[in-house]
């Protein structure tokens, strides 16, 4: 088991320094890869994470829900989005995305596209290499 960081997230990096096996990445570059990712075959499921998240974006892979339910005004920061988010991150650095869409009150959202993605950065994508000029935002 693994825990997956879902389409909620926005980089705003807070659960990357409390995971006791450094598994969770940043994706780069931030258009092709907007959000951070966990390496589900290094991730030891302790949830130390989870609360670190101001975004509730981070799930136990098998709790990743598929009809989540908008608060309204969070955002989904997914390729092929085109909105403009843009924020200061647990670390004080600007973050600007341009992958996003915020949500309507009571909006739902299937989040379980976004389980592969963790995978898939790791398999066929970038990887650990991502954290090579990483920017920090
Ligand atoms: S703390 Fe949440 S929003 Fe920030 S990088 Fe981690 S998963 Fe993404
Ligand atoms: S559940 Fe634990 S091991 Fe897995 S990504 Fe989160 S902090 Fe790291």
């Amino acid at each position: 088991m693994t825990h997956i960081i879902t389409s909620l997230c926005v980089r705003d990096r807070g659960c990357i320094e409390v995971c006791p096996v450094e598994c969770i990445i940043p994706g780069n570059p931030a258009d092709g890869f907007p959000m951070v990712y966990i390496d589900p075959d290094t991730c030891i499921d302790c949830g130390a994470c989870v609360p670190e998240c101001p975004f509730s974006a981070i799930f136990p892979e098998d709790e990743v829900p598929a009809a989540y339910t908008a608060k309204g005004g969070e955002y989904i920061n997914r390729v092929g989005l085109t909105g403009h988010y843009e924020a200061t991150n647990h670390h004080g650095k600007a973050v600007v995305l341009e992958t996003t869409r915020q949500l309507d009150a009571g909006e739902v959202v299937d989040l379980t596209p976004d389980t592969p993605l963790n995978y898939d950065f790791f398999k066929g994508g970038p990887g650990y290499s991502a954290k090579d000029g990483d920017t920090g935002s």
